[in-house]
């Protein structure tokens, strides 16, 4: 079928909205009418090659919320008509050895998803975009997804804060649920306060941490942070994060989530640790960009760690599920995070926008 699709001709150029053949879905493949896809910082790094190069005219958007339009052979999850997420995590086999050990990243039975390879999309020319941040298109009218990344939503919840939980969310709060485990009373510093790192702050604020300390250079994310549960915030600009986190705990956060990929980050997280606190990482950059080598192996022996989380370490249908429940009780707030509209042809305004202050933009593709 023919759709609208939102390319950049090479790395770095600007999205230009173009109509291409979409292949019918293959086997296991469904193909999704995008309702709503939301902007996640990774796609501005993906699409600009600073997740990794890549040659050739691209595609992107990850948090893709949307209607079930189609399914391909052997297809047993949905079925059209459904709603669902596509997230960039697979719901895993259920029986391999990772799977019962609820690692399903590492699921032996489902392919692993591919990033920056080319698409299902042909152009006019004969071309065909990789498609970046995912093995998903969202930023066009139609795409085409392996149904493990598939998770159904309930009809009440509406396709934009679907979106925005399918990435974003899930990778702030389920990094300090499923990951860290905080416990309440334990002190979170989350540096960086865009869509992640609020959704790291709610996660603190549902595990009853306290204090719970919000770190950005940008007044508006600190304010829309302390609406979402933080209990201090420090703007970099204006003081030394140091020492103000050691007036507000002399030994240090228990809990450092890094939401943020910027130089010098991992130094600081490192330092308003506590001795025997956890620095977790989400936000990062290029794989070159992330070698750290001012950090000692010594600076280790008090038990200080460092760990990592992906995707807030989830179990698609068994979390997510959970989390709308969540939502539709008040206990977060997603619709909070959501700054602006924009409609496929203003995806680079979205842009423009989403790199300077917008916490979470949406782009509105088939409807809310
Ligand atoms: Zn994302
Ligand atoms: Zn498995």
């Amino acid at each position: 079928m023919k759709c609208k699709v939102a390319v950049v001709e090479k790395m770095g150029a600007p999205f230009k909205i173009e109509e291409m053949e979409l292949a019918e879905p293959k086997e296991k493949e469904v193909r999704l009418k995008v309702m709503t896809c939301t902007i996640c910082h990774s796609d501005i790094h993906g699409i600009r090659g600073e997740h990794g190069p890549y040659e050739g005219c691209a595609t992107a958007g990850h948090e893709i919320a949307g209607i079930v339009d189609a399914v391909g052979p052997g297809v047993t999850y949905v079925k059209p008509g459904d709603r669902v997420v596509c997230a960039i995590i697979r719901a895993g086999c259920g029986t391999c050895d990772p799977c019962l050990h609820d690692r399903t990243w590492f699921c032996e039975n489902i392919p692993p998803l591919k990033f920056r390879e080319p698409g299902p999309y042909t152009r006019a020319d004969g071309s065909v975009p990789i498609q970046t941040g995912s093995s998903a298109t969202g930023f066009a009218e139609y795409c085409n997804c392996h149904e493990s990344t598939l998770c159904k939503i309930d009809d009440d919840i509406p396709f934009p804060v679907a979106s925005a939980m399918s990435c974003g969310f899930i990778t702030g709060f389920g990094a300090v649920i499923n990951r860290c485990r905080v416990k309440p009373g334990e002190s979170v510093a989350v540096i960086g306060c865009g869509g992640v790192g609020i959704s790291a702050i709610q996660g603190a604020r549902i595990s009853g941490a306290c204090p719970i300390i919000a770190i950005d250079v940008m007044d508006n994310k600190l304010e829309l942070a302390k609406k979402c549960g933080a209990t201090h915030t420090i703007n970099p600009k204006y003081c030394d994060v140091r020492e103000e986190i050691r007036k507000i705990n002399k030994y240090g956060a228990d809990y450092t989530i890094i939401a943020v990929a910027a130089e010098g980050i991992k130094r600081q997280a490192m330092d308003i640790t506590a001795p025997w606190g956890t620095v977790c990482i989400i936000g990062h950059a290029r794989f070159e960009d992330e070698m750290m080598t001012d950090i000692s192996a010594m600076e280790f022996l008090t038990g200080k760690k460092f760990t990592g989380s992906v995707m807030g370490a989830l179990n698609l249908r068994r979390d997510f599920p959970k989390y709308m429940e969540m939502y539709r009780n008040g206990l977060i707030d997603i619709d909070c995070m959501l700054t602006n509209r924009y409609t496929l042809e203003q995806i680079n305004e979205a842009f423009y926008d989403a790199e300077h202050g917008a916490v979470k933009n949406i782009i509105v593709i088939g409807g809310e």
